[in-house]
């Protein structure tokens, strides 16, 4: 295995984060990876096409037996990195790599003239760590003058990173700082000179690296620009129609609450600045812990999770530290219904709680009496239930309060995951509803783009009785010493795009923000009452409203599953919604009050127009096998092709709603053989 940081891969560090790792295996161990992977396979015409491989081994499928817990990651930071890389190329790379090893060579050497040898003989990349002894106070006043953050390890060793934005004065400033303030005996370009040039057996690399032709053709700005615009043609996103993702609440990222993460008195912060020179990240932190503790109806506040399920880790160790402190220890059991998001059971396997899972009643709602049965049964060993609100069926679960009275009753306390909050914020709050912990997903409610999976933000807000429970870190020169709980190596996780959360929140206002979720929750009855006709909406309160999103049931078509449905919509020029979660063979579809009347209406309009395709179908007109569903979708190259033999025409293929003829949205792939790629896993392409 092999694991490492693309921080060498220009993600501007952003005070800490977002940022992404990575993580390699041997053939053996691929299926024991966690998280995403995304693989090689082929569509329906045999061209090759990318999706997610395996998902057999994650938290969505197999739940507290998966690999990991982990759902959003840090797709985005792995795309930026991935294209320093197409940029570069593998000369550039090496270019670059070349330099930054020469220059920290050179400073090792003025250093070492110094008297202040950096401590390992191990050879060196871009990183130094020195014994300065007694000196740390003088040299650390030098380095202040001149606002350079060095990472403080203890009392007596300082550690400095070079990179390539480094340059030669840079360098010798540096070495003034260890020198007194005066410059070096040497200049850094004779002590370069003086630098042994490169790696010695068995670290230097033999063979190429980046051969493949993407690594090879980009090096200009205009072939990079059309590069990047050619892989965004391939993309679906709210650029071109809404999201309808049931629970993932894909609203919009509005530029006003983007622009900040690129200031650089934002995105160029080093993780190890002083708390005097990042007063401003400061001020943040502490107005948006207020804020989400204020709109959680909680006490405390933990914004260094990553993402949400890093979030309920984060929350299920505070409970536990809780029980701990009280002597009750062997509170380890967790109630889970059947409905939860499968980063639940996920999450509390890591923390090393007991799964005890709770059904629900044919209403969608968890069922109270085997709730109390189960809650009873394990009163002695109780430790946390964990509930979605609004449920992940999609209503307001009317026996909320009685759940969590229930669960407080037997000792234990109840863990909300707040992923649905965009249908709560303004109107109600989890702590008055009895919610101990819960986790926001600042990625869904509160505008942080979700980047094709990740970066996100999950911070826990808790009640009283727990904020001394709260994550530590061990950052000594952000004042940090505890790292009990930490579940990131940054303080305030990926700080850079928690502006995000707070232009949203600042410019929305309270009354702004309950307007929102009143819309949102407008918008997905509306949609439940157009489709109703065309697809029973599965489950809805004793008013007969559903919350934030509906789930629509597909079931009772014989010849089409949900999975053709889905890839139908891509040919009307839209992303599915959430397919076969958290009922297997429906669509759970969540609008968000981001989407006007006229993009609900064509939303609408689109999957009315399938249900006629389907009706074809079921009633025998057309061929349960070749038909416009199980052909979808289709690709510019399937219908150019000769001669074209299929029932139907092109044009109802292409362009089956008006919208398509303005705008066409082209699929890049057909529809994609999914166990063929899991049986022939390919994660590098040649
Ligand atoms: C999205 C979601 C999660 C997980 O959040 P991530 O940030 O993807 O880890 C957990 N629960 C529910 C209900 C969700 O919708």
């Amino acid at each position: 295995m092999a694991l490492g940081s693309s921080q060498r891969f220009g993600v501007p560090l952003g005070y800490g984060g977002p940022h992404a790792a990575f993580f390699a295996t041997s053939e053996a161990w691929k299926r024991l990876l966690p998280g995403r992977l995304v693989g090689v396979s082929k569509d329906a015409a045999g061209n090759r096409a990318f999706r997610l491989a395996l998902q057999t081994r994650e938290q969505h499928i197999r739940r507290e037996k998966a690999t990991s817990n982990v759902c959003t990651a840090q797709a985005l930071l792995a795309g930026i990195a991935s294209m320093f890389a197409v940029y570069h190329g593998p000369e550039g790379l090496l270019a670059i790599a070349r330099r930054v090893r020469l220059l920290t060579a050179a400073v090792a050497g003025g250093l070492r003239q110094a008297g202040l040898p950096p401590a390992a003989d191990a050879p060196v990349f871009d990183t130094l760590k020195i014994d300065v002894g007694d000196r740390r106070a003088e040299i650390l006043r030098e380095a202040e003058a001149r606002r350079m953050n060095f990472r403080l390890f203890d009392a007596q060793h300082i550690g400095i990173s070079l990179d390539e934005t480094t340059t030669e004065k840079d360098a010798a400033d540096i070495l003034a700082v260890f020198n007194g303030g005066k410059p070096p005996a040497l200049s850094v370009g004779e002590l370069a000179e003086k630098a042994a040039p490169e790696y010695a057996a068995p670290l230097a690399r033999a063979g190429g690296f980046l051969r493949q032709a993407v690594f090879n053709g980009c090096h200009t700005e205009t072939e990079m620009t059309r590069y990047l615009k050619r892989l965004e043609g391939r993309d679906i996103s709210l650029t071109t129609s809404m999201i309808p993702l049931g629970s993932c609440t894909m609203k919009l990222n509005g530029t006003a609450e983007m622009l900040p993460v690129t200031w650089p008195e934002f995105a160029r912060i080093h993780p190890f600045a002083p708390l005097s020179q990042t007063r401003g990240y400061q001020t943040l932190f502490r107005q948006l812990e207020e804020w989400l503790v204020e709109i959680t109806g909680l006490a405390g506040c933990s914004l260094q999770p990553n993402s949400g399920a890093q979030g309920e880790y984060a929350g299920l160790l505070v409970i536990q530290k809780y029980h701990q402190t009280r002597g009750q220890a062997h509170r380890r059991v967790c109630l889970i219904p059947a409905s939860a998001h499968g980063t639940n059971p996920a999450s509390a396997a890591m923390a090393g709680f007991q799964i005890v899972p709770v059904v629900c009643d044919a209403g969608g709602n968890i069922d109270l009496a085997d709730l109390r049965a189960k809650a009873e049964a394990h009163k002695d060993d109780l430790a946390a239930l964990m509930v979605t609100y609004p449920s992940t069926h999609g209503v307001f679960e009317e026996g909320i309060r009685e759940l969590c009275r229930l669960v407080h009753d037997n000792g234990g306390l109840v863990y909300m995951d707040g992923a649905n909050m965009n249908a709560q914020v303004g109107l109600c709050r989890p702590g008055d509803i009895g919610a101990d912990v819960c986790h926001l997903n600042l990625h869904k409610t509160f505008c942080i783009p979700h980047g094709g999976g990740g970066p996100g933000m999950g911070p826990i807000c808790v009640a009283e009785h727990l904020v001394e429970f709260l994550p530590g870190h061990p950052v000594v020169n952000l004042g940090g010493e505890d790292p009990v709980g930490a579940v990131s190596a940054a303080p305030w996780g990926s700080a850079n795009i928690l502006v995000v959360p707070w232009v949203y929140i600042a410019l929305m206002g309270g009354t702004g923000l309950a307007e929102a979720t009143g819309m949102a929750i407008l918008n997905a009855n509306y949609i439940a009452r157009r489709l109703e006709p065309y697809f029973p909406v599965l489950f809805k309160g004793r008013s007969g409203f559903v919350a934030h999103e509906c789930i629509v049931d597909l079931r009772q078509f014989k010849s089409v599953t949900v999975e053709d449905v889905a890839k139908r919509l891509m040919d009307y020029g839209f992303h599915a919604p959430t397919v076969s979660f958290p009922v297997a063979g429906t669509l759970m579809i969540e609008p968000t009050e981001s989407e006007t009347a006229g993009e609900l209406d064509r939303f609408c309009d689109a999957l009315v127009a399938i249900h006629g395709e389907i009706e074809e179908i079921e009633t025998g007109k057309v061929s349960p096998t070749n038909n416009l569903l199980k052909n979808a979708p289709h690709t510019a190259l399937d219908l150019a092709r000769e001669p074209w033999d299929r029932p139907y025409t092109r044009e109802r293929a292409a362009f089956p709603a008006p919208w398509t003829r303005e705008h066409k949205f082209w699929p890049g792939a057909g529809r994609i053989d999914n166990v063929w790629g899991d049986r022939n896993l390919v994660c590098t392409c040649g």
